[in-house]
């Protein structure tokens, strides 16, 4: 496809999302949201209202690529032996560490959150959702990479599992969608790169510039140094408030179906 295509069809995406501001409904949140902000165009507003069904993405098969080990100058987040960089909103970090040096979600210990804050940084995070994972949708191994515990890369099993474009794996969720689609199939490993630029604010709390990220999925380029457009938000508009340095979360979704596990995280400061 002519890449000009696909940069048209992102812009298109955002434009749409954008003109949402005008839109009113109402449906409670029942997911992790930044706290702080509140914007009175939201309002009543309903979850699929900020919900992109096409074009979907094209599917792509990515190339066999050799699991990556931290580099030298990185700080490792995760390396299979424990949770030490990590913990949750209410204490220590609740997930299972495996003997195979992977960790997994436990849903009822809740998100888990770095102990250490970040500005921009790159960040290597794998993940895999299980072989007879079951459900649909959103509802279908979601977790999520929060950067600065404020902006979500979403993680889906997005394997011949059609959602909202805007909330598949990789999307920057309800925001951006994928350039293309990489996901591998249950059971097997999938792989995060994340290059982050943080946001810098006016006086007024109002962004100077907004945070970018650039995010290869599986080696594959997915976002292509986007533009945040402001906080995740699963009913309503992304919100802005200033705000420094912050941790990454990774969440733990509240959908039924069996929960994904990670491993081999490190993020380097830039
Ligand atoms: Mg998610």
């Amino acid at each position: 496809m002519c890449p000009d295509i696909i940069i048209c069809n992102t812009m298109k995406r955002q434009l749409i999302l954008l003109s949402c501001f005008c839109m009113a409904g109402a449906v409670m949140a029942q997911q992790y949201q930044p706290q702080g902000y509140s914007d009175s165009r939201t309002k009543g507003m309903a979850p699929e209202m900020t919900e992109l069904y096409a074009p979907q993405p094209p599917k792509v098969t990515p190339g066999d690529i050799q699991r990556n080990t931290a580099p030298s100058d990185a700080i490792v987040l995760f390396d299979g032996k424990n949770l030490d960089a990590w913990r949750s909103d209410r204490g220590d970090a609740g997930w299972k560490v495996n003997p195979d040096g992977t960790m997994t979600v436990n849903k009822r210990a809740g998100d888990i959150i770095t102990r250490e804050s970040f500005g921009d940084f790159q960040l290597h995070i794998e993940w895999m959702v299980p072989k007879d994972i079951h459900g649909s949708g959103q509802g279908r191994g979601n977790s999520g990479v929060y950067l600065q515990d404020k902006y979500e890369v979403q993680v889906l099993d997005s394997y011949e599992n059609e959602t909202y474009v805007n909330g598949q794996a990789a999307s920057i969720y309800k925001q951006s969608a994928p350039l293309v689609n990489p996901c591998r199939k249950p059971g097997e490993w999938n792989v995060y790169d994340i290059i982050y630029t943080a946001p810098t604010f006016k006086a007024d709390g109002t962004y100077r510039t907004r945070p970018v990220v650039t995010v290869l999925f599986n080696g594959v380029l997915v976002q292509n140094a986007t533009t945040i457009i402001g906080t995740t938000e699963y009913i309503g508009l992304p919100q802005f408030g200033a705000h420094g340095d912050g941790p990454i979360r990774l969440q733990s979704h509240g959908d039924r179906s069996e929960p994904i596990s990670y491993r081999n995280i490190w993020i380097r400061k830039l």
